[in-house]
């Protein structure tokens, strides 16, 4: 990863500061009703508040699509954002103009104020120069700390970059650096463990990964696509059997660059995804023909946790099962319990990422001992895609 700026080397003090932040917080009947992504923002707003600059909040919300839809405002984001941070946020109820202005003129150094959805205007998503300069005159630098938004290139996650100073904020420093701890530049060597439903949805990740690191555990229903290609019969189970021949060439693709694939050798078997069902522990050669594979079986996850030990990092995306339903959590649970007891020994550093595995390390309750968890979902799965985001290319240099 090339280097980026981050807010050690900005001269904010008495400089109106955009912030772009990601406050698409999950909201009921205009209450916040999970503020982890604005407790996320707090390092870098207090950082700039204490270096007396005037800050300058900017987000999205949702989807307006260029018009003002009232129930997509962020101005009940206000006292919550108030509380984290622990000091006042004046609300300005558009992001450009003369109210945006009136606003932003009145902030003394050291004060914060939060600008109405940016995507009330189709000029962020288009990535308009014009909006851009009308962002633009509100402020003197830019600071991004919106990792989950940085795969799109819009106004406030690009744009702005290139007319004003930009800066990584601490949550987008912090991200990059874990992420290329696990990617770019790690102590090998170096496991993924990628499940989840379906192979469709992560190829372009499993083709990245087993050219990156030296040993690839597959688990899930995608793993049942893997079996199935090579001749296992997966019964009833999840698989998606056109896609043999793709599964066959990742395979091929591994072992041409060095990169142990590792799957299931037994499973959990069940009639279906239900409460209370019926298990049975099987082979991975023995599944019945009218049943389900909803987890990793007990010596699959011992295999695991051996392999892991000898392991400097771990990258994970993607549930080892169908963890929402017990029993089918186990081996998910118990390759996370391991995790986080390696990590905490100082033996792996461990990044996970993914909208069902952040849930999944949550209800394991390990989330606090991993090294990372990424929170940003579709800018994750992207960069496990290799792939370059704009709005972090955009603070390059
Ligand atoms: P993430 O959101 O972390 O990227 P995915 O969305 O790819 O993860 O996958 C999560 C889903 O995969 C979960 O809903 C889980 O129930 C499902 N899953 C895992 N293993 C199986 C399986 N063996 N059969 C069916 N679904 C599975
Ligand atoms: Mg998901």
């Amino acid at each position: 990863m090339a280097s980026f700026k981050t807010l050690d080397r900005a001269n904010v003090e008495g400089k109106r500061v955009l912030v772009r932040a990601d406050l698409n917080v999950p909201m009921k009947e205009g209450r916040v009703t999970d503020a982890t992504r604005i407790e996320r923002l707090a390092p870098t707003l207090k950082d700039l508040i204490a270096k007396k600059a005037k800050v300058v909040v900017l987000s999205h919300f949702d989807r307006p699509k260029g018009k003002r839809v009232p129930e997509m405002s962020l101005k009940p984001i206000v006292p919550v954002l108030a509380k984290v941070i622990g000091a006042n946020v004046a609300f300005a109820d558009d992001c450009i103009g003369a109210e945006a202005k009136r606003i932003v003129d009145a902030l003394q150094p050291g004060d914060v104020a939060l600008l109405e959805n940016l995507r009330y205007h189709n000029g962020e998503e288009a990535n308009d120069a014009a909006f851009i300069k009308d962002l633009a005159a509100l402020g003197d630098v830019y600071v991004n700390d919106a990792f989950s938004a940085a795969h799109r290139a819009h106004a406030s996650t690009e744009g702005l970059a290139h007319v004003l100073p930009a800066y990584a904020g601490r949550q987008m420093q912090a991200e990059l650096e874990a992420l290329a701890s696990a990617l770019d530049n790690p102590k090998k060597p170096v496991m993924a463990i990628v499940g989840g439903s379906k192979i469709s949805t992560k190829l372009d990740v499993l083709n990245n990964l087993v050219e990156r690191v030296d040993l690839l555990v597959i688990g899930g229903g995608m793993a049942n696509t893997f079996l199935n290609a090579q001749g296992v019969d997966v019964g009833k189970s999840l698989c998606e059997r056109d896609l043999a021949g793709t599964a066959r060439g990742i395979l091929e693709k591994a072992k041409k660059a060095g990169c142990e694939v590792v799957l299931p050798t037994d499973a959990v078997v069940a009639e279906g995804l239900k409460d209370g069902v019926a298990t049975a522990v099987v082979d991975i050669k023995a599944v019945p023909a009218d049943k389900m594979i909803l987890d990793v079986g007990p010596a699959s996850v011992r295999t695991l946790e051996g392999k892991l030990g000898g392991c400097k990092t771990l990258l994970w995306n993607g549930p080892l099962g169908a963890f929402e339903i017990k029993p089918f959590d186990a081996g998910t649970f118990a390759i996370a319990k391991a995790v986080a007891a390696l990590t905490d020994k100082g033996a792996l550093i461990s990044v996970a990422g993914g909208g069902d595995t952040v849930a999944a390390l949550n209800a394991a309750g390990v989330s606090e001992k991993l090294t990372y968890i990424s929170t940003a979902g579709g800018a994750f799965l992207e960069w496990m895609e290799g792939k370059e985001l704009p709005g972090v290319k955009a603070l390059e240099g």
